[in-house]
């Protein structure tokens, strides 16, 4: 018989667990209803104390790893700690949220158990009609292009989740905490001292994955325009004005990402990380706009789970108007984000 343990751990304030952790708890409780299996949920944290507030009381069974020096990240501790989870639960599955934190440690933990791992699980499901039921892993190869069913005999078998595999678990303030079980761990030797966190500013992040609406920046932006000239200063002031005024994510094609390496003009705060593609990201939004970009296949590949597309294109042939967006305006992107910019300006509290 299975048996399922969800291991989590908290954000940057250490008073929560991340979203992607809560994800992983529904993930567990569907997963554990389904086959009929008891459930463990493991927590990583400095102080367990305000995350277990509204926790289910009863059913799976509630330990932890805290203390000071599982504040940060750190992959000798993590790794200790997640291993020490992982012998306390004895699970036959294990799943995690793919975080920074733990995709770092988890196949180490996953090879100290003798088990097997895998990774950017997108959903997990198998055969209804299956008794006892068997778990099945889906996950997506070649960007997004092929999606793989898995199964495996090793155990313990160890899943990465990506985000949006489940709704997050939403925790009720009313219910009484569980009783925590505390895992002890024996710390390994630290070499690694934890200063500090450096992140860009908050105006240079321009990649926002909780964000409802991505805006997409294409290779227009910087050639030339109608007058004979390239306006590249305007182009930036234009796209951050946006993404101020409406929070959104900025993608780009890679077109325009690749002019820097060319040594081109390019707009500076956009990098590869920005790439939306076949050879880029698949950011997950409600909405995209697309702009200046000409929509061509190994980019709009990118925008698989873009629920609702937009796209702003002078060429009324670009690869938008071929069915690949909900609506196109042929207009010149310029103009429009101007005019966009100074309604949001109006419309601000
Ligand atoms: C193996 C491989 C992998 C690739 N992977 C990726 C990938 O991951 N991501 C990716 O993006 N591309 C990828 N590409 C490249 C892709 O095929 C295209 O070359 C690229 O997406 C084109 O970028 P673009 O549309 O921004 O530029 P362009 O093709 O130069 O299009 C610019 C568009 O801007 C429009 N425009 C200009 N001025 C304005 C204005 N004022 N208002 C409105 N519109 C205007 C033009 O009409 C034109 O349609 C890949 C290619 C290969 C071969």
């Amino acid at each position: 018989m299975e048996s399922i343990l969800v291991l989590t751990h908290a954000d940057e304030t250490g008073s929560a667990l991340t979203k992607a952790s809560l994800e992983a708890i529904t993930a567990g409780q569907e997963l554990s209803a389904r086959l009929s299996a008891p459930l463990a949920i493991g927590i990583l944290a400095a102080d367990t104390t305000p995350l277990t507030k509204g926790l289910p009381s009863a059913g799976p069974r509630p330990l932890a790893v805290s203390g000071e020096a599982f504040a940060q990240p750190r992959y000798s501790t993590d790794a200790a700690a997640l291993e020490a989870l992982c012998r306390a639960a004895q699970p036959t599955i294990v799943l995690a949220p793919a975080s920074s934190r733990f995709a770092r440690v988890a196949a180490a933990v996953a090879h100290r158990l003798g088990g097997f791992i895998d990774t950017h699980i997108a959903a997990l499901g198998g055969p209804e009609s299956a008794s006892p039921g068997t778990l099945e892993a889906t996950r997506w190869f070649y960007r997004q292009r092929v999606e793989a069913v898995l199964t495996r005999e090793t155990r313990p078998w160890f899943l990465l989740l990506d985000a949006g595999v489940a709704k997050p678990f939403a925790p009720d303030p009313s219910a009484v905490p569980p009783q925590i079980e505390q895992v002890p761990v024996q710390l390994p030797t630290l070499r690694t001292t934890v200063t500090g966190l450096r992140a860009p500013t908050q105006g240079a992040q321009t990649i926002r994955p909780d964000a409802k609406l991505l805006l997409v920046a294409g290779a227009g932006w910087t050639k030339k325009q109608p007058d004979g000239q390239a306006h590249v200063p305007e182009a930036a002031s234009l796209i951050l004005g946006f993404l101020s005024a409406t929070g959104a994510s900025l993608g780009s094609s890679k077109s325009l990402v690749d002019q820097g390496s060319e040594g081109n003009s390019v707009l500076p705060f956009l990098t590869h990380l920005n790439q939306v593609g076949q050879t880029g990201a698949t950011p997950r939004h409600a909405k995209g706009l697309s702009t200046c970009c000409h929509g061509e296949e190994p980019h709009v590949v990118g925008w698989r789970f873009i629920a609702s597309r937009r796209a702003i294109s002078l060429d009324p042939n670009c690869g938008w108007t071929r069915g690949k967006a909900d609506v196109v305006y042929i207009a010149d992107a310029f103009q429009v984000i101007a005019k966009l910019n100074a309604l949001l300006e109006t419309a601000k509290p």
